[in-house]
């Protein structure tokens, strides 16, 4: 037993959600636990890896903080990038058959993806309503399974639908993106069907104060079929897109420009028409897809006119 201002030995733990300077801490066993930040911490996010120790009171202090794997921001009221998540593995883009994705959406997602230097993996959800020979969406996808992306289909319309994409989950930090109505709701729901577990002890009584936070959870899964599989979610995250990208995130978002990039006659090519560009030579060679091109185009004629 400890006594008054006593802390017990430092342990490792992970920050499952956070309100102001209370944090939900996860510890070892899964046994979450509430935590205030030792004085001289600041800027936890959800996901970030810990070192705690307990208080006589059964709550504890995080003392320190792990170096972080990765880094996912969004941008404040006052259009400042802040960090809302840490150490995530992949990156899951949802899209869906109907909503069909414009392919130059696609893009946008995995560019602004790699930027954050995050694995992304693309969801095609309601293949329900594919058609059988695949469609359009079928060779679309195949295109960017040759581009070394992993694809993954999925359907929230029968008990199998989803087994993919919890082998893909298993463990790893996950956070699902996409287009409204392409079926995040729906596929986390089922991924996480225990609401008490999703709601968590701390949240509940920060509900009824200022704190009705949009802040990221981290979730556990820890189920038969997604072993240690966790899953980091916030209406915010979801809405993750192209954001503050300047024209080289872009052009090193495209990764099969990769191998041509330095390699234009002029180094300020901009790969519009300049003679000797690497790009525009490849993409007359057919070895980089004319419309990821024009989709590459796209995107930068849109940071211009930003
Ligand atoms: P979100 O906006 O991305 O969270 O999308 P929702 O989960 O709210 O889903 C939007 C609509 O698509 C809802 O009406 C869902 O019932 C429906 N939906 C979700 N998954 C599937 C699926 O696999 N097949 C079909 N046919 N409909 C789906
Ligand atoms: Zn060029």
């Amino acid at each position: 037993k400890l006594s008054a201002g006593e802390y017990g030995p430092e342990q490792p733990g992970r920050v499952m959600a956070h309100f102001g300077r209370t944090l939900e801490v996860r510890d070892a066993d899964g046994t979450p636990i509430r935590c205030h930040l030792r004085a001289n911490l600041d800027g936890l996010v959800t996901g970030d890896r810990v070192i705690w120790r307990a208080g006589q009171d059964g709550s504890g202090v995080v003392v320190a903080r792990e170096e972080r794997d990765s880094i996912l921001k969004r941008p404040d009221p006052r259009g400042q990038l802040k960090p809302v998540a840490a150490n995530i593995d992949q990156l899951l883009i949802v899209f869906a058959v109907e909503p069909a994705p414009h392919p130059n959406l696609i893009d946008r997602y995995l560019v602004a993806a790699e930027a954050t230097g995050i694995a992304p993996v693309l969801v095609l959800n309601k293949t329900d309503l594919l058609p059988d020979d695949g469609g359009e969406l079928g060779q679309l996808l195949e295109r960017y399974h040759q581009l070394g992306y992993p694809v993954v289909r999925t359907t929230t319309a029968n008990p199998e639908g989803l087994d993919k994409l919890r082998q893909q989950l298993a463990g790893r930090t996950s956070v699902f993106v996409g287009q409204s109505g392409v079926g995040k709701s729906s596929l986390i729901d089922l991924l996480l069907p225990d609401e008490t577990l999703r709601i968590g002890a701390l949240s509940e009584d920060s509900r009824k104060g200022t704190h009705t936070t949009t802040t990221a959870r981290l979730y556990a899964m820890r189920s038969d079929e997604v072993s240690n599989g966790e899953l980091i979610d916030s209406p915010g995250i979801r809405e993750f897109g192209l954001i503050h990208l300047d024209e080289q995130e872009v052009t090193d978002g495209f990764i099969e420009f990769h191998p041509y990039l330095g390699l234009c006659r002029f180094r300020d090519c901009r790969h519009r028409n300049e003679p000797g560009c690497a790009l525009l030579d490849a993409v007359e060679a057919g070895k980089i897809h004319p419309e990821r091109f024009a989709s590459y185009r796209r995107i930068l004629d849109s940071l211009n006119s930003q």
